[in-house]
């Protein structure tokens, strides 16, 4: 009553309609459309699998099962272990370790083909060769990374998006309304929206999310546990490999404006190492109040992994593409570097000075 004298009523009506995600409509009939009869789909992943990959994935292949679509699952590599607990994360098939072919047997039959929080298939590697040999299922992409490869169908791609955990909802609420999202599918989901904006954190944080958000809480999802399932659930390697990261390996450049660590395999080695057990440490830099990007490399079998976050207008996607193979956000990318740690460390020292030199950072 209050509202429509003092003239704010239709507002008040005008945001009750609002449509929660505006994607694109006649995307959401083809894959409608697609999925009208029982299908053999395929869902598939990047490489180093991170929480938005994962819970995305896993929702999607629920809501589809639940809607007679025969539905698998595939990953190119393991997760960390403190991914382990989301419901029906065990079902997933793991390509590198797949003895009994049983992604290349899926992969044979699928009709569809998705994938989600990737922008091309060199995101998943071997896997992704594996998908390019189907060339007869319809392949949809879901995603939100800069410049998504050509090759797709239908295209869900909305770079502007904390998360492809989001769009996953948008996508699913836009085909079968939110009935669809059950507390399975909302823990999958929120799991996928937590880790991807650093728990609320950083860019993207829409009143549209927070929307979505309200309606996985609503499922009667519990918030408190899953933040300690994914964040307190480390070992204590962990916990003594991030003290010394940051004590003994943190440089600075520019003044204290650049920051870069970096792990050998044998200091990996040093603190039992188990895979993700150095995923986030290359946030921490940028708690340092003058901090604008920091740089985080890895050993892996064959390579040096690089992880790259940066604050406001440094742009660390092109960074990425320009001095690193390798692309992603504006404020958090990644690549790879096949020289060895002390030339890819001197590789990154010239390159934050050029960029440094164009007024970049
Ligand atoms: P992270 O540092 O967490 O591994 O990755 C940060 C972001 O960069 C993620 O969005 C991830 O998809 C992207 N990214 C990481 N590694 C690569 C890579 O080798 N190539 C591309 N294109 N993107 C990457
Ligand atoms: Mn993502």
């Amino acid at each position: 009553m209050a509202e429509s004298q003092n003239g704010s009523f239709p507002f008040f009506v005008f945001f009750c309609n609002f449509v929660p995600m505006n994607i694109d409509k006649e995307r959401v009939e083809e894959l409608r459309n697609l999925l009208a009869e029982p299908k053999n789909i395929v869902i598939v992943g990047h490489t180093n699998p991170d929480g938005d990959a994962i819970g995305s994935s896993l929702a999607l292949a629920e809501v589809l099962t639940a809607r007679g679509h025969q539905v698998t699952c595939a990953l190119p590599n393991n997760y960390p272990y403190y991914l382990r607990w989301i419901p029906n994360s065990e079902n997933i098939i793991i390509y590198r370790n797949d003895e009994e072919h049983r992604t290349e047997k899926a992969l044979d039959e699928a009709d569809v083909i998705v994938c989600a929080d990737m922008n091309s298939l060199t995101r998943a590697d071997a896997l992704g060769e594996a998908v390019a040999k189907n060339t007869t299922a319809k392949r949809v992409l879901i995603d939100h990374h800069l410049y998504p490869a050509e090759g797709f169908d239908i295209m869900f791609s909305y770079p502007d998006l904390s998360s492809t955990a989001f769009l996953m909802y948008s996508v699913i609420v836009a085909l079968y309304g939110k009935e669809a999202i059950t507390e399975k599918v909302a823990t999958q989901l929120y799991v996928g929206i937590m880790t991807d904006t650093g728990n609320f954190a950083f860019s993207a944080l829409t009143p549209e999310l927070f929307e979505a958000v309200a309606v996985l809480s609503g499922t009667g999802i519990d918030i408190p546990q899953i933040y300690n399932n994914v964040y307190n659930s480390f070992t204590e390697g962990r916990a003594k490999l991030f003290g010394y990261t940051i004590n003994r390996k943190m440089k600075t450049l520019l003044g204290g404006r650049v920051a870069y660590m970096s792990l050998t395999e044998e200091e990996m080695r040093r603190y039992w190492f188990q895979q993700g057990d150095n995923e986030g440490f290359v946030n921490y830099p940028l708690s340092i109040k003058k901090m604008k990007m920091s740089a985080m490399f890895t050993a892996q079998a064959g390579f040096n992994r690089v992880s790259l976050r940066s604050r406001g207008n440094v742009d660390v996607d092109t960074f990425a593409r320009r001095y690193f193979n390798g692309g992603g956000h504006k404020n958090a990318a990644g690549g790879k570097s096949f020289v060895s740690m002390e030339e890819t460390i001197q590789h990154y020292i010239d390159s934050v000075n050029e960029y440094h030199a164009e007024g970049l950072v």
